[in-house]
């Protein structure tokens, strides 16, 4: 036996139904929100993703799966999905069709990283990328998509957190402040905040050590550093969500911490599974498009995990009903009732109606047993009696009652 990678997991027959619930409301979603489907490679030049992403961020500088292909290429499976999209977006002019343009995905993504509960190697996201529009009302919209989707899956106990990081400019400001306080307390940072204080000083603020966490706390405050026009948007966003009955919390310590990422930035955070309960992250990324080769143009987007989706899921024991199990199983008792059950299952798939029978010439006390594990609803026993009366003995496996079904109307009976 061969065991799969540290970090993957299989979806098996049994669970895949959750899967297809969580993207299904996904969809749903998008589409109400006026979003389209895109989908990009699964892995991209680096390069992409160097820009992308940031390279001083965790994810460029430890988690990223990059090789070199065949032809000398470096390559890279995705770690997120926000890259690839705005690559695509430049690459086939989407800018010149409609603005703004409503994109969502649904992608594995790929990080090396410690797995444990909640955190994976290969995960998936369904994440949206709005782009082309500056208005407050396109954050609030991105915002709203998210819980909307978070709600409908049938999560609840999620609390918003919500700052503003400003732009280019005030920005600049605020580092020096927050890189003079922090220099102070070199020495109390862990080794990796000490690094990035050089780097990057706003990722000081995401780390998640507890002396930083501590030294951060009193940090200076970025939303008292940005400028008018980042302050008027960011008062529009609230009072936009507050329109909508949104309610959020500010979180000064969540920051994007790049140069392309500006004002709006959020996440949605469960109290329920501990270290891991980040579910949804996103932000406005005005920057973005140009920095991947593309005109000056606005953006924002956010991200979810599904697998801590489905985590929340099990949590809540929210019972999700499985569409997958079979209608209709039919058991024969010998072979020319066989014959029929093949028929009968045949007609029924045709017109839509899972249908099964007896594949492995069983007693039918062990059918029962199968019909019993694969879910069927009916059980439609064939003997030699009922093939002579023509029809089925249709037990209802649930209810338990028998009923005797003509063959020409067993659909009928069914729908
Ligand atoms: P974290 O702080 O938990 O590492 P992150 O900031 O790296 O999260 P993002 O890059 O914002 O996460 O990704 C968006 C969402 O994707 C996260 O909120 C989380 O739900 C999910 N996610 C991120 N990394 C993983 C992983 N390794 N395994 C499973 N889900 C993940
Ligand atoms: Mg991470």
């Amino acid at each position: 036996m061969i065991n799969m990678p540290k970090g993957t997991k299989d979806v098996l027959p049994q669970d895949s139904y959750k899967w297809q619930y969580v993207e299904k409301k996904a969809r749903e979603v998008a589409k109400v929100f006026g979003a389209l489907e895109i989908r990009t490679p699964t892995f991209e030049h680096t390069e992409v993703f160097l820009r992308g992403v940031g390279e001083t961020t965790d994810i460029v500088n430890k988690e990223m799966y990059t090789f070199n292909d065949k032809g000398g290429r470096s390559i890279t499976l995705k770690p997120e999905g926000t890259a690839g999209v705005v690559r695509s977006f430049v690459e086939n002019g989407l800018a010149n069709s409609a603005l703004p343009a409503k994109l969502f995905y649904i992608t594995q993504c790929f990080r090396y990283e410690r797995p444990q509960a909640g955190r994976l190697r290969e995960f998936h996201q369904f994440g949206v990328e709005f782009l082309g529009a500056k208005n407050a009302d396109m954050d609030a919209e991105v915002i709203l998509l998210a819980k909307s989707f978070i709600e409908s899956v049938g999560i609840d106990k999620v609390s918003l957190y919500l700052n503003s990081i400003g732009c280019k400019d005030c920005r600049k400001t605020y580092q020096d402040a927050l890189k003079e306080y922090l220099n102070a307390k070199h020495d109390k940072l862990c080794p990796l905040c000490q690094e990035r204080l050089n780097k990057n000083p706003l990722r000081v603020l995401d780390c998640k050590n507890d002396d930083c966490k501590e030294i951060t706390a009193n940090a200076p405050k970025i939303l008292d550093f940005i400028c008018e026009d980042c302050s008027n948007h960011f008062e529009k966003v609230k009072e936009l969500l507050t329109l909508a009955g949104v309610e959020y919390k500010i979180n000064p310590n969540i920051v994007r911490g790049l140069d392309y990422y500006t004002r709006t930035v959020f996440e949605f955070v469960s109290e329920n599974i501990g270290a891991q309960g980040t579910v949804c992250g996103g932000g406005r990324y005005d920057g973005l498009v140009a920095q991947l080769g593309g005109n000056d143009m606005p953006g924002i987007g956010f991200a979810v995990g599904i697998e801590r989706i489905l985590m929340l899921l099990e949590n809540t024991k929210k019972q999700i009903e499985n569409p997958n199990k079979i209608k209709v199983y039919f058991a024969p008792m010998g072979e020319e009732e066989g014959k029929k059950a093949f028929e009968l299952a045949s007609r029924l798939r045709q017109n839509g109606i899972s249908a099964d029978f007896d594949h492995m010439g069983r007693g039918i006390k062990s059918q029962f047993k199968y019909a019993d594990k694969i879910g069927a609803a009916f059980v439609g026993v064939i003997g030699s009696d009922e093939l002579t009366n023509g029809v089925v003995k249709m037990k209802d496996m649930a209810g338990g009652t028998e009923t005797a079904v003509k063959f020409e109307e067993i659909i009928e009976f069914l729908k």
